[in-house]
């Protein structure tokens, strides 16, 4: 029998994340695994396996596959890793994180954003990710602290409350710059001596703002 080849969409789609230049596997397998469908509006299911954002409730974007692949590789994930997550919007990025890692928090100030990822994922049967109605500005105390953080909203700076839940040897990747216009995505480790700060690439992703959102 002929091997059964993926849907051209689907080749084109991992074949763009190869050309520029994702080269983590296991990154690429697990974008390969999420079905992207199913975290776009349902208008949108036909662009779903295209590398580009798309809009999603409440105002807010799905990033683009390439930008969701780099992130995740730049993270450097291991199994045993407990991740956080700042914006889950449509709870796609999660599913991946949720691929490569032991447990995954996310964390979302718009009701109906965290409710509707949270069904979305448990119908995957990513039973490792919890989704958490909440501001990351202002996470409760008690969470613990996390091997990796990831955050998808603009902040103008990343918050000493958001580096202090690395644990040391951790690493904290965000968008830091203006919330209308160009950020950078920038990567911190921790480690025993203090934060290491390197800058990767120009990105444009929708605010951060603080607080549970009063619309749902
Ligand atoms: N990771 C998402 C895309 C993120 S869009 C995905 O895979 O689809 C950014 C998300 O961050 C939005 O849903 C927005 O509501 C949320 N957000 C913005 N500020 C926040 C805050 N302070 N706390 C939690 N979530 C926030």
């Amino acid at each position: 029998m002929p091997p059964v080849s993926p849907p051209p969409e689907k080749m084109m789609f991992r074949l763009s994340l190869r050309r520029r230049g994702i080269s983590d596997l296991r990154v690429l397998r697990a974008m390969d695994a999420i079905p992207r469908e199913v975290f776009v509006e349902a208008a949108d299911r036909a662009e779903a396996w295209r590398d580009t954002a798309l809009p999603i409730a409440c105002g807010q974007t799905i990033s683009q596959p390439f930008v969701v692949a780099y992130m995740t590789e730049q993270l450097r994930l291991e199994a045993t890793h407990r991740v956080l997550e700042i914006g889950t919007g449509s709870g796609y990025q999660a599913a991946v994180l949720a691929h490569l890692c032991k447990t995954v928090l996310t964390v979302e100030r718009f009701r109906t954003l965290a409710d509707t990822a949270r069904a979305r994922l448990e119908k995957l049967g990513l039973h490792n990710v919890e989704v958490m109605l909440g501001d990351g500005f202002d996470l409760p105390a008690n969470l613990g602290a996390f091997d990796r953080i990831m955050v998808t909203a603009a902040m103008a700076e990343v918050p000493a409350a958001l580096t202090d839940r690395l644990e040391v040897d951790g690493i904290l990747i965000a968008p830091v710059g203006p919330h209308n216009g160009v950020q950078t995505l920038v990567q911190i480790r921790k480690t025993a001596d203090g934060l290491e700060r390197k800058p990767l690439v120009d990105v444009r992703f929708v605010p951060a703002l603080p607080g549970i959102a009063r619309e749902l």
